[in-house]
């Protein structure tokens, strides 16, 4: 696996869940998301109605799922999970949607993924709270209605561009995730370690906040492995100096890439000329999906202008050259 990858595997999910915020208040930056929910969390909840369909779109780690369940939790109803993948027929929706209690959120992630029959499902059950089951085959085929409870959808995407125009047209209230700036990610590595029993100085925060891509999934993954490190090498207490020691071992740098952010920023200096090339040139030549350099690697690279998406291809920016130690001899952008 890769050591800063922002998906979660089982093993980890199981321990977030001590650290996984549950209410609104305890959910760290995105202020504006957080007001905006909270106006209209509250708003619904006075009138016993369910919230709108929401969607929230960001990359993996930014804590989708954790403000889906926070959703459910401040609205007092109950959230069912699935993703778009796994829904494969329309029966499966129905199933999952007919099981729905008054007001209960239904968090669909990967929302992008789902199938267009199992699309066309979800329009009248968001619009109208029905949906329409076909009974039967061939000529004696009908097809009826049947009522749901009000329900809110609360659908999760890295890709807002993904999806469908109907689909994304049935959400009320849109949020859309942003990196999380470095005192924010001090905080939440700071609550964290307060859950887990570390002990952790401010400065010691600050280094793994620096280090985590703006995301934390990866900081608090950092925060677990630097705990190991200074358990086994020292007395477990946490200080800029053991962070910094740690973080060098496990191959993060300084700005918080790994290999494969600096294989791809490689590849696009020395194979390609700093670009621009195109993405699937750039998968091919470093071995990995262009998925998962659009949703995982490159935004990241680009916010914090390593790179560029130009409408020839990616560029790598001056930036990447001096971060790499190497040298540009032409002209650069950035
Ligand atoms: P996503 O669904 O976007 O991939 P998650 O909701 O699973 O991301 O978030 C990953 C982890 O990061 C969560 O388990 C939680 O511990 C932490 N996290 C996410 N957002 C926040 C936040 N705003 N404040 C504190 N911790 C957060």
């Amino acid at each position: 696996d890769r050591f800063i990858s922002a998906t979660a595997n089982q093993d980890e999910a199981r321990q977030d869940r001590a650290i996984r915020p549950i209410q609104l208040s305890d959910y760290i930056g995105q202020s504006t998301v957080r007001e905006q929910m909270e106006l209209f969390v509250s708003a619904a909840r006075n009138r016993h109605e369910a919230l709108d369909h929401t969607l929230i779109f960001g990359p993996p780690g930014l804590g989708k799922t954790t403000l889906a369940h926070i959703i459910a939790n401040e609205m007092g109803v109950n959230l069912r999970q699935t993703s778009g993948p796994v829904l494969e027929r329309p029966g499966d929706l129905a199933a999952l949607l007919t099981n729905l209690e008054a007001n209960d959120v239904l968090f669909v992630d990967e929302i992008h993924r789902l199938s267009p029959v199992v699309e066309e499902v979800l329009y009248p059950a968001m619009e109208d709270y029905q949906i329409d089951i076909m009974i039967g085959e061939g000529p004696a085929a009908r097809s009826i209605k049947l009522d749901l409870e009000p329900f809110t959808l609360v659908g999760a995407t890295t890709r807002a561009g993904s999806l469908t125009s109907p689909l994304r047209d049935r959400f009320g209230i849109v949020q859309r995730l942003e990196f999380y700036r470095v005192e924010d990610l001090s905080t939440i590595v700071r609550r964290s370690a307060g859950i887990l029993d570390v002990v952790l100085d401010a400065a010691g925060a600050g280094e793994i906040a620096r280090r985590s891509r703006g995301t934390p999934r990866i900081a608090n993954r950092l925060l677990r492995r630097v705990r190991d490190y200074a358990e086994v090498k020292f007395d477990g207490r946490i200080t800029a100096e053991i962070a910094r020691q740690a973080l060098d071992l496990l191959d993060v740098d300084n700005v918080g890439f790994d290999m494969l952010d600096r294989k791809l920023l490689f590849a696009i200096i020395e194979k390609f000329a700093g670009g621009p090339v195109g993405l699937d040139n750039l998968a091919a030549a470093i071995g990995e999906e262009r998925g998962t350099i659009e949703d995982v690697l490159e935004p990241y690279l680009i916010q914090e202008g390593y790179m560029m998406r130009t409408p020839r291809g990616r560029v790598a920016t001056k930036r990447a050259f001096l971060h790499l130690g190497l040298q540009a001899d032409f002209d650069l952008t950035g």
